[in-house]
């Protein structure tokens, strides 16, 4: 099996669910509150753990309460936490207000996922030693940048999710094999709306790109190839939080167990169906067998 490191964020989330958000300066009453472990790189861990995949997260946690259950939720997924530090302060965290409309507001704060600047020797080595790295755009860019290129130097297949949003340094694009931008992200990023044009304004940057489209299912294209799109499957979604991430992680277990490109999308696109139809984020990524049966 090829092993996948994560380098990346893990959050918890704080979720007030209200009628109506409040305005400037407004109070209201909600109707409930969860905690919910979160963060993008914590959630692709998760979900390629439970597709089977062999998979170390590299990050921080805080001192507080949080820190500490964030990382027994990792464990508990069997993900390896030994490069998922404890860094005195808080852990970082999403507060999240939901409306009654489904729409919602966030505000991250990054605490402990703030400190991580730079590789340390034990972080290069699980990147180098790693068949697929993952990386998402929640952690400082000069790591993840550094995480790139020490993939790109040792061969290591790399796959970025440029989420959230922002302008990418030519030096870590140069060394993404693979970038999995959703429909808003691959808009920001080229300033076109229509995706076939978008990959190809992608693909001069990168060597292959996968634009997720949700219930529309997603659009691969690679250079010198035609672009294939991939429907998703009908079903009835309840909750797509956490779609993107149970997309990606399975994704990168089906391409690291050396299965073609189109078996692999096919797969990981029946992983993200069965997430949309559970609430939760990290709570409703499917485990392996779920995947196959489906
Ligand atoms: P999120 O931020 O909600 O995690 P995202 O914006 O990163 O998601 P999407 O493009 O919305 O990513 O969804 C990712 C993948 O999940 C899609 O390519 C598709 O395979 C699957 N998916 C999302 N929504 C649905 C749906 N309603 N029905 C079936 N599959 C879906």
């Amino acid at each position: 099996m090829t092993a996948i490191a994560v380098l990346g964020s893990t959050n918890m989330d704080l979720v007030a669910y209200v009628a109506r958000a409040p305005g400037r300066g407004e109070t209201v009453t909600g109707r409930e509150f969860r905690t919910v472990p979160g963060g993008k790189g914590a959630n692709q861990a998760v979900a390629a753990a439970r597709a089977g995949g062999e998979v170390v997260m590299i990050g921080a946690v805080g001192t507080d309460e949080y820190g500490s259950a964030l990382r027994t939720h990792l464990e508990h997924a069997g993900v390896d936490t030994d490069l998922l530090h404890t860094v005195a302060g808080p852990s970082g965290t999403a507060h999240i207000v939901v409306d009654d409309e489904g729409a919602n507001s966030i505000v991250v704060i990054p605490g402990a996922n703030g400190s991580v600047t730079a590789l340390g020797p034990g972080e290069r080595a699980a990147v180098s030693a790693a068949g697929l790295l993952l990386l998402q755009l929640e952690l400082p860019l000069t790591a993840v940048t550094e995480a790139a290129r020490t993939a790109r130097d040792r061969g290591v297949r790399t796959i970025l999710t440029p989420s959230p949003v922002r302008t990418l340094p030519s030096a870590l694009l140069a060394a993404v094999d693979l970038l999995i931008p959703d429909e808003h992200e691959a808009t920001a990023l080229t300033g076109c709306a229509e995706p076939h044009a978008a990959a190809q304004i992608l693909l001069r940057q990168v060597p292959a790109v996968v634009i997720t489209l949700g219930r529309k299912g997603c659009l691969y294209a690679a250079r010198g190839a035609e672009p294939v799109l991939f429907p998703a499957p009908e079903v009835t979604a309840v909750d797509t939080t956490g779609a993107g991430d149970t997309f990606v992680g399975t994704l990168a277990v089906a391409l690291g167990e050396g299965r073609p490109v189109p078996e692999a999308v096919a797969w990981a696109s029946s992983a993200a169906a069965l997430c949309v139809q559970r609430q939760g984020a990290s709570t409703s990524m499917p485990h392996r067998s779920e995947i196959d049966a489906a």
